[in-house]
């Protein structure tokens, strides 16, 4: 359980906010280098009226016209920037809900009139409609983005059934069924590799560009672009659940749990949008009650009912956190919520497991040291027939490294795996235990002690000890760096959780500069130390556990949050994650820390920003000091700010 549970969002922003109800644009449009380009495509009409509004507005202003010639001037201008608000009105109303940001703002427009300051109602409207535009801009900026993640999926797949070749969309395209992959073409579901030899480029999941080389039995991802040889792939999972789509959606959805400073945003204005017209109205009340002439308690009030026009502090804020999701996924990194953005900003202790996270997770075998009257291969082919369903790393490194017959796998049933110990199974009716000394002792067998230091895995065959294995495996590129990148963010204890031997993690702790280090723990040992760290920490304080997906799906739900790496091989194992790391690059770790933290700022700006001049304006509007024109002014560029500052997560790196 998180220790801030974040709650879901709450019940749906009012319709004006809500960003469907902002025109469906097409701005931008992706070119073949991945990079958004600037398309022309937008509600001329609308535009066109606006406009005719602004050039009435300017003529009215400048010429030597008799005052009642000028308001006519003005309210025409006004009517033109009113246009769309009133159909949104209108179309609101038929569809049931309450138009009252748009009502407010006419309601403002009408007072202004009324009480002789029309050029300051004229620009208000004028004003509202621009801020409405700059977020509608926004909004096409992030479709645009999201687009450009679907653009890696192709629209036809070819397909093969009964000898003939079918181009259909990916939709149509059956488990089971055999792809046709060409050169360029990229992958539309996921799938194996049945026949040919080929690299393939990863990026569109991966943000790597180094290319894969994949061949026969391959696990290929929906999304993945063939670079050289042709490729036929039995699909293994449906469009939906393939890799691309589903990522997508994963990211749009992350949107579920939201960020401490994106729920603030959205309550502080949910609750202001509805408070300060009330206030406005009380403030008429108490202002002519102190005295102030009626006429200027109006004009004062009228500030107020501008100021509670468009709020682009929440539009700001949800496109901004779904920009840093689409800036993650663009480097291969998938945030499953907003909410553990936060979390990654603020943590101060993370914890690592060892094999596939701080190392490699490729053992390889160094010597094997059998018992006396054992073979060698003998005892590499029981032990890897033990391990023949594992997904542990131990277990893939043993089938690599034994030649096993097919009737030998055929043999081997019962098998039962400890996390943190290793495998106990029924061999040609025989009982096999395969693991580290615990474990065998577990089940009164006596091991050698390995005559050198590193991961010895051994094994018994009913009862009798046959012998042990030596595997060794080697550091992460990067690893260290990453720590230190991690330390230098704020992140104040980095600490390393193992199942394996003292002796091997030991010898890491010299190269790696990890605060503390704690070996030969069972999952059980490992879950209670998160416990006891985490319950130390304070609120503001967040504990990460990295992990490689491997069995740590528990070590991850006892934390903040989960980071899993090289989250594309073990897709499925990956599933508790709520940071997944596509590739198997640890320094992706701080990456995405860094835009975590960016985007946090970027937040937290906007919403001071946006507090603080809405706070300032409405002082200085209320004692009389600021012209309507001026504050109205000043919102608006406020608002354009929030947004751009917003817009930024899109390209945070
Ligand atoms: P880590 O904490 O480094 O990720 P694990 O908890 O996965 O390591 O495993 C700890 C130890 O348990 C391994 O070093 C190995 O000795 C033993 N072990 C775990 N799983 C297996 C397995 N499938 N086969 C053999 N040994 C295993
Ligand atoms: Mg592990």
């Amino acid at each position: 359980m998180a220790k801030h549970s974040p709650k879901r969002k709450q019940a749906k922003l009012p319709t004006s906010w809500d960003l469907s109800s902002l025109p469906k644009l097409k701005l931008f449009s992706a070119g073949k280098n991945g990079k958004l380009h600037y398309t022309r495509e937008l509600d001329l009409r609308d535009m066109g009226i606006l406009i005719a509004g602004v050039l009435l507005f300017v003529i009215a202003l400048l010429l030597p016209v008799p005052a009642w010639a000028r308001t006519m001037g003005l309210g025409l201008s006004a009517l033109c920037a009113a246009f769309a608000v009133l159909r949104q009105i209108l179309f609101d109303a038929f569809d049931g809900h309450l138009p009252l940001e748009e009502l407010v703002i006419i309601a403002a427009a009408i007072l202004g009139f009324a009480i002789g300051e029309p050029v300051a109602a004229t620009i208000g409207l004028i004003l509202y409609r621009f801020v409405y535009y700059a977020q509608a801009y926004a909004k096409a900026r992030s479709d645009a983005a999201v687009d450009l993640v679907r653009d890696s999926l192709p629209e036809k797949a070819h397909v093969e059934r009964d000898g003939e070749i079918l181009r259909i969309v990916p939709e149509a395209v059956e488990i089971g069924d055999i792809l046709l992959l060409d050169v360029q073409e990229a992958l539309a579901l996921d799938g194996v590799i049945m026949e040919g030899l080929s690299e393939m480029n990863t990026s569109a999941l991966t943000g790597n560009d180094l290319p894969k080389s994949v061949t026969v039995g391959d696990e290929v991802l929906a999304g993945y672009r063939n670079l050289s040889g042709k490729l036929r792939v039995r699909v293994t999972r449906s469009f939906e659940d393939s890799a691309a789509p589903k990522l997508l959606r994963t990211v749009v959805g992350a949107a579920e749990q939201e960020t401490k400073t994106a729920r603030l945003s959205h309550r502080i204005a949910g609750i202001y949008r509805i408070a300060l017209p009330c206030f406005g109205f009380l403030m008429v009340l108490l202002l002519s009650l102190g005295g102030v002439e009626i006429r200027e308690a109006l004009r004062r009030a009228l500030i107020v009912l501008f100021l509670a026009g468009p709020s682009s502090l929440v539009i700001a804020s949800d496109l901004g956190y779904l920009g840093a999701c689409l800036s993650a996924l663009r480097q291969g990194i998938l945030l499953k919520s907003q909410a553990c953005m936060e979390k990654l900003a603020k943590t101060e202790v993370m914890i690592f497991g060892k094999t596939g996270t701080i190392t490699e997770g490729r053992y390889v075998v160094t010597e094997v040291f059998p018992a006396t009257g054992i073979g060698e291969e003998q005892l590499l082919q029981v032990a890897a027939a033990a391990e023949s369903h594992s997904r542990h790393p131990i277990a893939l490194c043993l089938r690599r490294a034994a030649k096993l017959p097919a009737e030998m796998i055929e043999g081997v049933m019962d098998v039962q795996e400890t996390p943190g110990r290793g495998i106990s199974a029924f061999i040609e009716g025989r009982m096999v235990y395969v693991g580290n000394a615990a474990h065998l002792e577990e089940h009164n067998v006596w091991c050698d002690t390995p005559l050198r230091s590193g991961a010895a895995i051994h094994v018994a065959v009913e009862n009798r000890y046959w012998g042990y294995i030596m595997l060794s495996d080697s550091l992460r590129d990067g690893a260290f760096d990453a720590l230190e990148s991690l330390r230098a963010m704020g992140v104040k204890d980095l600490i390393m959780l193992t199942g394996d031997v003292q002796s091997v993690s030991r010898q890491l702790a010299q190269s790696m500069n990890f605060d503390k280090i704690r070996a030969e723990l069972r999952p059980a040992d490992k879950l209670s130390y998160i416990r006891s760290v985490r319950g130390g920490l304070a609120d503001s304080g967040f504990l990460g556990y990295v992990g490689d997906g491997i069995n740590d799906a528990p070590m991850m739900k006892e934390s903040d949050y989960g980071v899993a790496i090289n989250a594309l091989d073990t897709w499925e194992a990956s599933s508790e994650a709520d940071v997944a790391i596509l590739d198997d690059e640890i320094h992706m770790l701080p990456a995405v820390m860094r835009i975590s933290e960016q985007m946090e700022r970027i937040a937290l700006v906007d919403l001071l920003v946006w507090c603080g001049s809405k706070a300032l304006l409405l002082i200085l509007g209320l004692t009389g000091v600021l012209p309507v024109a001026g504050a109205v002014l000043v919102d608006a560029a406020v608002s354009v700010f929030i947004l751009y500052n917003a817009l930024r997560g899109y390209d945070l790196e």
